[in-house]
């Protein structure tokens, strides 16, 4: 199934979205339509699949939010998971902080104040705070059955499903502070949606991550990846992120992002106002955000 969460009526609504895409049935009541995560814990604990609550509506007629409108805590974020995104960035800043495959991931954090809409604008700091805007390409796993110390082998039971985001990065703030939270966490920083995608309907350990970039009225493939050449594949990155840490329904575990980021380029190529990035993964679907 697809969950989705949207505004239609001046008020928010949570349910499920129509196989064909075209339609989303709301069902649950509205004083709950925040908490995502608790739908996502009866699902995942074997409850049932809520009745509608409300007519379908059609899908063009309502306005997405992001699928956890406001995670319970910060986004677990996966650096330099890709090879070729770990490559490209062998010769910048980065180039010490690059993970072994026989090593450990590296694992860093947004706050969950940065997560906005499929379609949402994201707001450029100001040249004050940065001038380096990238963007990032992921597929994000959303934890379904919490559980600490969990082994690789039972990883993938724990996965609700899965949604895109886009770990959009300050990367000259994330070289001043050398811890990277700062750079990653700017307000509207974290696009995410367009729905989440159940663990039964998507192999997120092999669909395609596409993301274009539209600037000055010029639209470019940037990055093409598929996540079958993660470093660090995805019960590992459960196991990790879970070892002494209680995982939660609704967690959410960004896999990193493959190459063609603009700071990989020479000269780098950064974000700027009017600039649009779309990110699609098979299976799922797209989000796209404009620079403002
Ligand atoms: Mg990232």
């Amino acid at each position: 199934m697809r969950w989705a969460r949207w505004s239609w009526g001046g008020r928010f609504h949570l349910g499920t979205v129509s196989p064909s895409g075209d339609e989303v049935t709301p069902r649950v009541a509205e004083r709950h339509v925040s908490d995502m995560a608790a739908v996502i814990a009866s699902l995942a604990g074997g409850g049932p699949v809520p009745e509608p609550t409300g007519a379908r509506l059609p899908l063009s007629a309502v306005t997405l939010t992001a699928p956890l409108a406001r995670p319970a805590r910060n986004l677990f974020c996966i650096g330099r998971n890709y090879r070729a995104h770990a490559e490209e960035l062998a010769t910048t800043v980065f180039r010490d902080t690059v993970a072994r495959a026989d090593g450990w991931p590296i694992v860093f954090t947004k706050v969950p104040e940065t997560v906005v809409g499929p379609h949402d604008p994201v707001r450029l700091p100001g040249a004050a705070a940065s001038e380096q805007i990238d963007y990032e390409a992921e597929l994000a796993v959303v934890i379904g059955r919490g559980g600490r110390d969990i082994p690789r082998s039972r990883a993938l039971a724990h996965v609700f499903g899965y949604t895109v985001v886009n770990d959009v990065s300050a990367r000259d703030v994330q070289v001043r502070h050398q811890q990277w939270h700062l750079g990653k966490s700017f307000d509207t920083f974290c696009p995410m949606g367009p729905w989440i995608v159940t663990a039964d309907e998507l192999d997120g350990t092999d669909t395609r991550v596409r993301c274009w970039v539209t600037s000055g009225g010029h639209t470019e493939l940037r990055q093409d990846g598929r996540t079958r050449d993660l470093i660090f594949d995805i019960p590992t990155l459960v196991e990790t992120c879970s070892r002494g840490i209680t995982l939660q329904p609704g967690d959410v575990i960004a896999t990193g992002t493959p190459s063609g980021v603009g700071m990989g380029f020479q000269p780098p190529r950064w974000l700027g106002r009017g600039d649009v990035v779309r990110i699609e993964i098979d299976g799922l679907g797209a989000i796209e955000n404009r620079f403002e």
